[in-house]
């Protein structure tokens, strides 16, 4: 029994194959450093980082404004559990919901402990608020959503990767068409015991889906007409990822819930939230729902200090702008592609739409040669590659991004 020593890629992906689950297909990049928007590998290769974990290191790998918060809080007190109080968490509570523009914080670990805490919450808001009987209330939710992996979020996916072979599901969600207000509409009307609607301001997993400028709009106003909670899951696109603080943010909209995570501690700590005004989060009360991490000091910390960096260093503004130059110089390019159809996407939250079918290996191929030429990025879906590097990005950086990509995609025209 010994720990290994790793002197190359190669027997970092052999021993993580033979002693780790296969739940994951990892692109085969061992990283071993990262600092801002760059990741350094076991060989030393540098790349730029286009996935930025799915969003959770929108502040840029290893902030030290960050990092130092974790370090000092690390070597001060750690965990105490909710079974006392602590001197970070009421700190942390009172700035975040003064970020947020919301009465209340209730903290977790991960996105997905976020999201069944919210539908958690909205269930029992139902109950005791709206007066719908109890068992009955229904969650609407969108087609191709991702909300986690838990087994009632998974029960309510329609990816059949994620779903088979892990029932029986939970029952008590609705699925309409995402983009699709006359859907909504339709369920509002005739079903009486709806409590809330539960939707991606954007859709990220399912390929950066934008939808409709207005949809979250009308959709906030139907639900507010049939006295609905209308949950927004910001876990990937909050926090500036969008170039607004939420993606809600473009269309003016308040929604009833948010779920917060990734970003939230960027990306050195699972730290998530769900954030609500007192007339819906006040139905949480002692012994009904918690964790031992949940609202720890170092969480608490941490996400202080990440919000923070989010502000100080101006990062919706610079996704918006960096966001909008990467648009630009794809779209030019795409004009004369065979490769490309379709660059889509709000801030840095962007993705290209490969012309093949869902389950070719194109975008994985295209990865594939953008990892030699240096920068990591990740598909979703066979034809679909997502582009979200750190906010922190440079106009310079964008700019040499932009040749690696084209340049890559260029090897791949005339063959397809
Ligand atoms: C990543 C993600 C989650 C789940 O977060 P975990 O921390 O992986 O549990 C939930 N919702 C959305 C929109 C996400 O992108």
């Amino acid at each position: 029994m010994s720990v290994p020593a790793i002197k190359s890629s190669e027997e970092a992906i052999k021993i993580e194959e033979k002693y780790g689950a296969h739940n994951y297909h990892p692109l085969p990049a061992v990283l071993s450093k990262g600092e801002g928007v760059f990741m350094w590998d076991v060989e030393g290769k540098k790349y730029y980082d286009f996935l930025a974990a799915y969003s959770a290191v929108n502040q840029g790998h290893c902030h030290p404004k960050i990092v130092d918060a974790m370090i000092d809080q690390a070597k001060t007190l750690s965990l105490t559990s909710r079974a006392f109080y602590n001197d970070i968490l009421g700190k942390y509570e009172k700035f975040a919901t003064e970020y947020f523009g919301f009465d209340k914080l209730l903290p977790m670990n991960t996105g997905a402990e976020a999201v069944e805490t919210a539908i958690k919450i909205c269930r029992k808001w139902a109950y005791e608020r709206k007066g719908i009987p109890e068992t009955e209330a229904q969650i609407i939710v969108a087609e191709n959503n991702f909300h986690g992996r838990t087994t009632t979020i998974i029960s309510f996916s329609n990816d059949e990767g994620a779903r088979k072979n892990f029932g029986p599901y939970t029952p008590g969600f609705i699925k309409i068409p995402y983009d699709d207000t006359e859907a909504l509409q339709k369920v509002l009307e005739e079903n009486k015991n709806v409590a809330g609607f539960l939707v991606e301001p954007i859709q990220g997993e399912a390929g950066v889906y934008v939808p409709t400028e207005g949809y979250l709009r009308k959709a906030k106003e139907l639900c507010k007409k049939h006295n609905v909670l209308f949950i927004a899951d910001e876990i990937q696109s909050g926090i500036a990822r969008t170039g607004k603080l939420l993606a809600v943010d473009h269309e003016d909209v308040k929604p009833d819930m948010i779920t917060l995570g990734k970003a939230l501690s960027g990306g050195v700590y699972p730290v998530s939230a769900v954030l609500a005004n007192d007339e819906v989060m006040n139905v949480i009360q002692p012994g009904q729902h918690g964790s031992t991490f949940g609202g720890n000091p170092v969480a608490g910390a941490v996400a202080i200090a990440a919000l923070e960096v989010i502000r100080d260093e101006k990062l919706a503004e610079n996704s918006m702008k960096m966001g909008e130059i990467f648009r630009k110089e794809l779209n030019k390019y795409i004009e004369n592609s065979s490769v490309v159809h379709k660059v889509r996407g709000k801030g840095l939250m962007n993705a290209i739409l490969i012309n093949d079918s869902e389950d070719s290996s194109t975008a994985w191929d295209i990865c594939m040669a953008l990892k030699e030429n240096g920068l990591l990025a990740k598909p979703t879906h066979g034809n679909i590659i997502r582009f979200t590097p750190p906010l922190v990005i440079t106009e310079e950086q964008i700019m040499d991004c932009v040749s690696i990509i084209t340049k890559t995609l260029d090897q791949f025209e005339g063959k397809m």
